[in-house]
């Protein structure tokens, strides 16, 4: 194994002591148990993750169908989860263009609730330089345009709201050795940030990350690599630094929740007193038809003023054809 072989691995042998549930959807609020008195809820949300916005699939009817569905589920904010267009890592210029422009349309037309962006690898623009057909000098190249097109000053950030502190992660970087790869895990920079975040909080905390940083996901569906004497997840799949991110989010104590997506697949893991969960994707498998991916879905979740909450996903309604 060479060294990233060894941290994936190491992040995936802690799953078999997490434990799970893989979970289907169901309009069914999922860990709803209604003979348990609750606090005043403090906020509903839904986690909408992977759209994939494009003018060239069903985007358009299957995004209003997404944003219809939360809003007969009276959400009162939407936090994203990365890969919003389709592509713009190897996508040339005019078609990110286009991509970009739908997304704005799409959300100023049929969105009425507040919207939180979290990046994917697919927002970042034309870091696979080849085939963007960008020589990586110009000023939108990598994370700028997206942080442009959404009127963000950073990658990384956190906010309060209602009671509850939202994290943002931003994990994907470059892979040193191939310009078309990436991997997934926090800067130096960013994981201090982090640590100091956390230190400065003391409400209940929900952490998005577009890379899963602990999921059981890739060994469900086959994704990982088996070996002889072992089974194997690549780190542009699943965050490398997840037994450090764990030992963070446990020392707080404050992290109840973390989402993400990226995988296209839904699961839940609860290790330590905190919960992870891969939301599936608005866009199901690209706005295409599967049998492998999950359909088009988002995340409802309500968090209460004790630190509970409840997570459910939830079908857009809207069925790939
Ligand atoms: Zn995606």
């Amino acid at each position: 194994m060479n060294q990233i072989d060894r941290r994936s691995f190491a992040a995936l042998s802690g799953l078999a002591a997490l434990g799970g549930a893989f979970g289907l959807p169901s309009r069914a609020a999922a860990d709803d148990d209604s003979s348990t008195p609750r606090p005043a809820r403090a906020l509903r949300f839904a986690h909408f993750t992977d759209l994939h916005i494009t003018p060239d699939r069903q985007s358009e009817p299957g995004m209003k169908a997404a944003f219809a569905a939360a809003a007969a589920d009276r959400v009162e904010m939407i936090l994203t989860g990365g890969d919003l267009i389709m592509d713009s890592y190897a996508n040339k210029r005019a078609q990110v263009d286009r991509e970009w422009a739908l997304l704005h349309k799409l959300f100023a037309d049929h969105c009425a609730v507040p919207v939180e962006h979290c990046l994917g690898n697919h927002d970042i623009f034309g870091f696979c330089r080849s085939k963007a057909e960008l020589k990586g000098d110009e000023p939108d190249f990598g994370y700028a345009r997206a942080l442009a097109e959404l009127k963000l000053a950073q990658r990384w950030r956190s906010f309060d709201r209602n009671g509850w502190h939202f994290i943002v992660l931003s994990s994907v970087e470059p892979d040193p050795k191939d310009e078309c790869k990436y991997l997934c895990f926090l800067t130096p920079e960013q994981r201090a940030w982090l640590e100091a975040d956390l230190a400065a909080t003391t409400l209940p905390t929900v952490v998005v990350s577009h890379v899963p940083i602990v999921t059981i996901t890739p060994v469900i569906r086959g994704e990982n690599v088996v070996r002889e004497r072992e089974t194997v997840v690549t780190g542009d799949y699943v965050h490398l630094d997840s037994n450090t991110l764990h030992g963070i989010f446990r020392k707080s104590g404050q992290v109840k929740l973390v989402l993400s997506g990226h995988t296209h697949l839904i699961d839940r893991c609860e290790a330590d007193g905190v919960t992870y969960c891969c939301s599936g994707a608005v866009c199901g498998g690209w706005w295409k038809p599967t049998k492998t991916y999950c359909e088009p879905c988002y995340a409802l979740i309500d968090l209460f003023a004790d630190g509970t909450f409840t997570y459910g996903i939830r079908p857009t309604g809207w069925k790939n054809t």
